[in-house]
C-alpha cells in the first residue's frame, strides 16, 4: 500500500462484546470469551476464517453478553474499537472458554445492527483514519500546540522512569517513533486509569478533545510519581524498577501513613546507628569500615537482603566489647580460699593453677602457656575453670567444641555467603560484654575434621600469643584483639588433640578421684547442690556417709563424680514427693482450724473433696523427718543395684584374670579370658581388639611356649607344645569397645598360664605391663587412673611394672595403704605374684651339667 494512503476496515463488522476492560487502538488486550454469543463468534468467524479480513472483529466495551443464547441483546455502546485478534487460545477448564488476545486498530460507530443471531454483525463507519505511520510531519503541523504540549507532559512522565529499564527504553522510542495523534490512546492505555476514563477517551471522537482530556491523567500521573520518589527517597532505584515493570499498577498508589511512620522509624534507626558508630571505642579500622558500610546502608533500599546483612554487621560492631574490659582483682590468698572452698582434692591441678595465677599477678601481662586440664568426664575440670574466673573477677564462658569440623565455627563465614555469622570466638565476646573474659574451650580433643576445613588450625591463630592480638574473624573482617582473654582448655585425652595445637597447651592432669575422695565431694558439695536445686533442708533429709558408699560403688563406675551427682538429685527428687505430700497433710488440719471466715470454709471443702477422690491408697502418715536414706531407701528409689562385686565369682575357673586399661573415661578394670579346644594350632582373639593387642597375644602366646617346659605347662593331650592339635580362643570382654594398647600383655600370659597350668589366678589381683619376647615387663602409661579403678572394685593386689614405681607416689595414700604393689620387671615375678603360692619354676637342669 503506498504511503499515506488510509486503510479501511470492512464496513460490516462481528462484534465482540466485553464487561472487562477497554481496549483502545494502538493498545493490545486479553480478554476471556465464554458467553454464547462471543463463543459463536470465535468459533466461527476466527477459527474457521480463512482470509485476513475475517480476523478483525468490532469490540464493544462495557456490554456483557447475555448468558444464553435466546435472551435479547442488551443495548450497545454506540462507540467501539475495530480490531484484530492476534491469538486465540481455547480451553474445557473449568469451563469451555477462548482467550483472545486482540489488537486495537481503530474506532467505529454502529451504523445499523444487521443480525443478533448466532453472533451480532453491525454496519459501521470507521471513525478514525487508519494510516501507515510513515508521515509524521503532517499529523504535527495539524496539532500544533497541545500536541507539544501533550508530547512534553508524555516525555517527562517517561524520564521519570529508570530508563535503563528495556520496557521503559521501549516506550521512550515508541513516543518518539508513534504518530503523536496515536499516542492519546497509547498512553492513556499505559498508564492506571480507571474504566471509565478509557471510556471517555475512546467515546472522544475528535483528536484535540482526545488530547485534551489525556492531558491531566498524564499530570496526575506525574504528580503520583513525583510523591513517590519523594517518600522512598533511598530506595529510589528499586522503585523505578517497580513502576517501570508494572507501569499501570504501581504509579499512582500514593504510600499510607503507617508505611510512611515506619519508613522513618527505620531512617531514624540508622541514624542513630551511625551515631553509636561513632562514638563507639572501636578500632581505627573497624571504624573506617563501619562509616563505609553505613554510606552503603543508606542507600540501599530496605527490601534488599543485603540491607538486614549489612545492619545485623554494624550492629554486631557496635556491640562488641572493643575497649570494654573487667577490673582483675587477683589476690592470691583468696584465690587459694576459693578453690579450696569450691573443690575438694584436685591439690596438684589446684596448685598448679595458683601458680599461673600468681605469675598473673606479679607480671601483669597475659603471654604464656595456655593450661589444658585433662582427664575423665565429670572430676571437676569445667568447674574450676569457672573457679579462675570468680578469683578473677572475670567473666566466664563456655565454647564447646566436640564434633565442630568446620573451622568457620571458629572463624565465622564469609559475609557473601547467606545466612552468614561471626564464628564462636567473636559471638562469645559480644555476649559476655568485655574483652577480658575467661574462655573454656571445652572438649578440644574432639574437634573434628572436614572438606570445610581444619578448626584445630583456626583455633591456633586464637590461642597463640603472638597472632592473637589482630585476631581476623572472616564475618567481621577486621582485626580484633583477643590478647587480653584468658583461654583454658579442657580435654578427656591429649592423644587426640592435633600436635601443633597441644603444643601450644600446658597440659594439667587431672585423675578420677578414690571413693573416700567421692564421698567427701558428695557430702561437702554435692549433696548441699542438690539440697538446694530441690528445695530441701538437711532438716528433711538425711544421707549418711555409708549411703554414699554404697551409691558409689553399686550404682556407679566413673572415674569422676557426674553420675553421682546425677544419682544424688534422683534422690532428692524422690525425696522431694515426700516432703511435698508431707507437708500437704500437715497443713491440712491447720486450715480447718482457722477456717472460720467464709473464704476459707470454701477452701477447706474443696481441699477434703480432692482428697477424697485421689488420696485413698496415700492413707499413711507423713514420713518423720528427716527422711534417712538407707539401702532399702536405695533400691526403692534407683532400683536394684547395677554394679556387683563380682570379682572373685568370675575367677572361679582357670583362664580367666584381670587386666587393668585405661580409657578417656578413666581407668577400667577388665577380664581376660581363654579357652583351649582340640583344633590345629589356630588363636582366635574376640572383643574388638587393636593390632597391638593382637601382638601382644602372640608375643605371650609365643613366650609361653618356649617357656612351656619351665612351667611345667602342657596341653589337652599332655604335650609341652601348647598349640599341637590344640585351638586358643582369647576374649577380652565388652565386645563394643575397641580396645588397643600393649598394656595387656602380662594379663594375657598370666590368663593363658593359668589356663594350661589349671591353676586359679588369685581372685583379688590385677594386673598392667607391657611384655617382650623375652619375658621382660616394659613400663606403660596410666598407672594411677588404673589403680583407682582396681581400687574401685575392691582389688587388693595389683601388678605393675617396675619401673612404673615413680607413678605410685602420686596416688592418694590412703588408697596406696589399701592396696600392696608388686613390682616386676620380669614375667617370673608376675606369675609369681598372681597364683596363689608362686608359680613353681622348674629349675633348669642343664645350669648344673657345667663342661667347664
Ligand atoms: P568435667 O568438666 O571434668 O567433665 P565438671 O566440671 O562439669 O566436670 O564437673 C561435674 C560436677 O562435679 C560439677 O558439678 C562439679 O562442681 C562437681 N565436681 C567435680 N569435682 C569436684 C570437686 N573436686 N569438688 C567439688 N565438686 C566437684
Amino acid at each position: 500500500m503506498a504511503a499515506g494512503s488510509a486503510i479501511q476496515i470492512p464496513s460490516r463488522l462481528p462484534l465482540l462484546l466485553t464487561h472487562e476492560g477497554v481496549l483502545l487502538p494502538g493498545s493490545t488486550m486479553r480478554t476471556s470469551v465464554d458467553s454464547p454469543r462471543n463463543m459463536q463468534l470465535v468459533r466461527s468467524r476466527l477459527l474457521k476464517g480463512t482470509s485476513l479480513r475475517s480476523t478483525i472483529i468490532g469490540v464493544i466495551p462495557n456490554t456483557s453478553d447475555p448468558t444464553s443464547d435466546c435472551d435479547d441483546l442488551p443495548s450497545l455502546h454506540r462507540i467501539g474499537t475495530a480490531a484484530l485478534a492476534v491469538q486465540v487460545v481455547g480451553s474445557n477448564w473449568p469451563k469451555p472458554h477462548y482467550t483472545l488476545l486482540v489488537t486495537g486498530l481503530c474506532r467505529f460507530q454502529i451504523l445499523q445492527l444487521l443480525k443478533e443471531k448466532p453472533y451480532p454483525v453491525a454496519e459501521v463507519e470507521q471513525l478514525d483514519r487508519l494510516e501507515q505511520f510513515t508521515n509524521q510531519h503532517k499529523s504535527e503541523e495539524e496539532l500544533g500546540e497541545l500536541s507539544e504540549q501533550f508530547y512534553k507532559y508524555a516525555v517527562q512522565l517517561v524520564e521519570m522512569l529508570d530508563m535503563s529499564v528495556p520496557a521503559v527504553a521501549k516506550l521512550r522510542r515508541l513516543l518518539d517513533n508513534l504518530p503523536r495523534e496515536a499516542l492519546p490512546d497509547i498512553l492513556t492505555s499505559i498508564i492506571r486509569t480507571s474504566n471509565q476514563e478509557k471510556l471517555q477517551i475512546l467515546d472522544a471522537v475528535r483528536l484535540e478533545e482526545r488530547f485534551k482530556m489525556t492531558i491531566p491523567l498524564l499530570v496526575r500521573q506525574i504528580e503520583g510519581l513525583k510523591l513517590l520518589q519523594k517518600t522512598r527517597k533511598p530506595k529510589q532505584d528499586d522503585d523505578k524498577r517497580v513502576v517501570a515493570i508494572r507501569p499501570n499498577r504501581r504509579i499512582n498508589h500514593i504510600p499510607s501513613t503507617t508505611e510512611d511512620e515506619e519508613e522513618e522509624e527505620d531512617h531514624d534507626d540508622v541514624v542513630m546507628l551511625e551515631k553509636k558508630i561513632r562514638t563507639s571505642s572501636m578500632s581505627e579500622q573497624a571504624l573506617k569500615v563501619c562509616l563505609k558500610e553505613i554510606k552503603r546502608l543508606k542507600k540501599m533500599p530496605q527490601s534488599m537482603p543485603e540491607y538486614a546483612l549489612t545492619r545485623n554487621y554494624l550492629e554486631l560492631m557496635v556491640e562488641l566489647p572493643w575497649n570494654k574490659s573487667t577490673k582483675d582483682r587477683l589476690e592470691i590468698r583468696a584465690a587459694r580460699i576459693l578453690l579450696d572452698n569450691d573443690h575438694y582434692a584436685m591439690e596438684k591441678l589446684k596448685k598448679r593453677v595458683l601458680e599461673y595465677l600468681a605469675v598473673r599477678q606479679l607480671k601483669n601481662n597475659l603471654k604464656g602457656p595456655i593450661l589444658c586440664f585433662v582427664g575423665p568426664p565429670g572430676v571437676g575440670k569445667t568447674s574450676v575453670g569457672r573457679s579462675i574466673a570468680k578469683t578473677l573477677g572475670r567473666e566466664f564462658h563456655r565454647i564447646a567444641l566436640g564434633g565442630v569440623c568446620d573451622q568457620s565455627d571458629i572463624r565465622g563465614h564469609r559475609r557473601t555467603y547467606v545466612g552468614s555469622m561471626p564464628g564462636r570466638i567473636i559471638n562469645g565476646l559480644k555476649t559476655v560484654g568485655v574483652n577480658n573474659p575467661v574462655f573454656l574451650l571445652d572438649e578440644v580433643d574432639k574437634l573434628g575434621k572436614s572438606l570445610q576445613g581444619d578448626p584445630a588450625a583456626a583455633l591456633l591463630e586464637v590461642l597463640d600469643p603472638e597472632q592473637n592480638h589482630s585476631f581476623t574473624d572472616h564475618y567481621l573482617n577486621v582485626a580484633f584483639d583477643l590478647s587480653q582473654v584468658l583461654f583454658i582448655a579442657t580435654a578427656n585425652t591429649t592423644a587426640t588433640i592435633p600436635p601443633a595445637l597441644l603444643d601450644r597447651m600446658e597440659i594439667i592432669q587431672v585423675p578420677g578421684y578414690t571413693q573416700e575422695e567421692k564421698i567427701e565431694i558428695a557430702h561437702r558439695h554435692l549433696i548441699p547442690k542438690q539440697l538446694e536445686q530441690h528445695g530441701l533442708t538437711p532438716q528433711q533429709i538425711q544421707i549418711p556417709q555409708v549411703t554414699t558408699l554404697d551409691i558409689i560403688t553399686r550404682y556407679t563406675r566413673e572415674a569422676g563424680v557426674r553420675s553421682l551427682d546425677r544419682k544424688l538429685g534422683a534422690i532428692c527428687r524422690a525425696v522431694a514427693v515426700k516432703v511435698a505430700e508431707g507437708q500437704h497433710k500437715e497443713t491440712k488440719p491447720d486450715r480447718a482450724e482457722v477456717g472460720e471466715g467464709e473464704d476459707c470454709k470454701e477452701h477447706v471443702t474443696e481441699d477434703t473433696k480432692t482428697e477424697s477422690i485421689s488420696d485413698t491408697a496415700d492413707l499413711a502418715l507423713p514420713p518423720e523427718m528427716p527422711i534417712l536414706i538407707d539401702f532399702h531407701a536405695l533400691k526403692d528409689i534407683l532400683g536394684p543395684p547395677m554394679y556387683e562385686m563380682e570379682v572373685s565369682e568370675r575367677l572361679s575357673q582357670p583362664g580367666v584374670a584381670i587386666g587393668l586399661a585405661w580409657t578417656p573415661l578413666g581407668g577400667e578394670i577388665m577380664f581376660v579370658e581363654a579357652s583351649r579346644m582340640d583344633g590345629e594350632g589356630q588363636l582366635t582373639l574376640t572383643g574388638q581388639l587393636g593390632d597391638v593387642m593382637k601382638e601382644s597375644a602372640h608375643l605371650a602366646i609365643s613366650w609361653l611356649r618356649s617357656n612351656a617346659k619351665r612351667y611345667q605347662l602342657t596341653n589337652a593331650s599332655g604335650s609341652f607344645d601348647l598349640l599341637d592339635n590344640t585351638d586358643i580362643h582369647l576374649h577380652f570382654p565388652a565386645g563394643a569397645v575397641t580396645k588397643d594398647g600393649p598394656s595387656a600383655g602380662v594379663t594375657i600370659v598370666t590368663c593363658l598360664a593359668s589356663l594350661f597350668s589349671g591353676r586359679l589366678v588369685c581372685s583379688d589381683v590385677a594386673m598392667t605391663g607391657e611384655i617382650t619376647l623375652r619375658g621382660l615387663v616394659l613400663p606403660v602409661g596410666g598407672i594411677k587412673d588404673k589403680v583407682l579403678a582396681a581400687h574401685r572394685a575392691g582389688l587388693k593386689r595389683i601388678i605393675i611394672p617396675q619401673r612404673n614405681e615413680k607413678d605410685l607416689e602420686e596416688i592418694a595414700v590412703n588408697v596406696r595403704q589399701d592396696l600392696t604393689f608388686v613390682l616386676a620387671s620380669c614375667l617370673d615375678e608376675v606369675l609369681n605374684a598372681a597364683f596363689d603360692g608362686g608359680f613353681a619354676v622348674k629349675p633348669r637342669v642343664e645350669r648344673l651339667n657345667s663342661k667347664l
